[in-house]
């Protein structure tokens, strides 16, 4: 039986074309900054992102981290919205770590967080506060269904940042996924921020890694933090190898991944007892719930797809999420709906 995985797009696997640059990567001592893979990936990501000099590491959790631990002494606070993934999923380690304090405001429906929150929520020159540092957004925003904050709405946030001697950090693990729904060079998304995270190792199919990237004096210190967190590797371009093909043969196809989660939206929709959540999904993520007379647990309803073949995950409260990516063309879209619905229409 062919198995069609939908639980994320972290479970993409290289390319042949990655496995054959990685076998032919030439490598050095990447702590001694002599790997010339990695210096070309961290150059070639750089200038993507619009921002001078960039960073490898081994996870997006490291990059977010590594940042933060760049940007914020300890007793230090960082504006992000409460759903966001460095606050509810990267195990805490803004506070075990950096000592730095989470402010959380209320993410909107759409990712956003609103700007008269942001403002309320920076503090004044007194000594009983803590020194509001940083502000994080998450783009494309993993719990607002995968939707993409603007280049315009990005610039409003890093204006207020800078107004009041701030900085902007953007968690943006997917944000070439941003730029593909936006229909903008991911550019324009990343250079009013002073920093961003992205990840090689999720729609782009790389088996590991990220980038950090922001200005000279940013990455000298994200180079620290990083050598602290135990993430200074070796001979790296063996990774690099792979992020660099990420890069230049990836990106442009990730329309692609979103034109199947319509169309994964329109199948799942077209099934008795099944309620999609977004008919248009904002980016490579599909929701949906069962309906009507189902009787199903969400634990059943994934172990009977499972058993056809069928794996996506449970987001909680009953919400069901699938993510397109490589690895699941035209025909894995056709199978899922299919098995889904016959899954379903056997309990109503
Ligand atoms: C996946 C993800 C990360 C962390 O990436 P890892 O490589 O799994 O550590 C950070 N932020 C968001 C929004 C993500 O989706």
């Amino acid at each position: 039986m062919e198995i069609v995985d939908f639980r994320s797009d972290t479970v993409t696997r290289p390319t042949p074309e990655m496995r054959e640059a990685m076998a032919a990567a030439e490598v050095g001592d990447d702590v001694y900054g002599e790997d010339p893979t990695v210096n070309a990936l961290q150059e070639k990501a750089a200038e993507m992102m619009g921002m001078q000099a960039g960073l490898l590491v081994p996870t997006g959790t490291m990059g977010n981290l590594a940042s933060l631990l760049a940007h914020c002494n300890r007793g230090d606070e960082v504006i992000m919205g409460n759903q966001a993934h460095t606050f509810r999923y990267e195990a805490g380690g803004l506070a075990a770590l950096g000592g730095v304090q989470p402010h959380l405001l209320t993410n909107q429906p759409d990712g956003t967080i609103l700007l008269e929150d942001i403002r309320g929520a920076i503090r004044g020159d007194d000594a009983h506060f803590p020194v509001s540092r940083l502000i994080a957004l998450e783009n494309t925003h993993n719990r607002a269904n995968g939707a993409a904050l603007s280049a315009q709405y990005t610039q409003s946030v890093a204006d207020l940042a800078h107004e009041h001697g701030m900085k902007l950090h953007i968690d943006g693990a997917r944000i070439f996924n941003a730029a593909a729904a936006l229909g903008v060079d991911v550019g324009e998304l990343t250079s009013p921020a002073d920093s961003v995270t992205f990840c090689l190792s999720k729609g782009l199919c790389a088996p590991v890694g990220s980038l950090i990237c922001g200005s000279k004096e940013f990455i000298y210190k994200a180079h620290r933090a990083r050598k602290q967190l135990g993430g200074g590797m070796r001979q790296a371009g063996i990774i690099a190898a792979a992020g660099l093909v990420a890069l230049e043969k990836m990106v442009s196809r990730l329309p692609e991944d979103h034109r199947r989660a319509v169309e994964l939206a329109t199948g799942l929709d077209t099934i008795d007892g099944v309620s999609v959540e977004d008919l248009n999904p904002k980016s490579n993520m599909v929701y949906f719930k069962l309906a009507g007379e189902n009787t199903l647990s969400p634990e059943e309803l994934i172990k009977a797809a499972k058993a056809k073949g069928v794996l996506f995950g449970h987001a909680g409260g009953g919400r069901f999420r699938m993510v397109t990516h490589y690895w699941v063309g035209d025909e894995a879209v056709k199978t899922a709906v299919e098995m889904i619905s016959a899954v379903v229409s056997r309990q109503s």
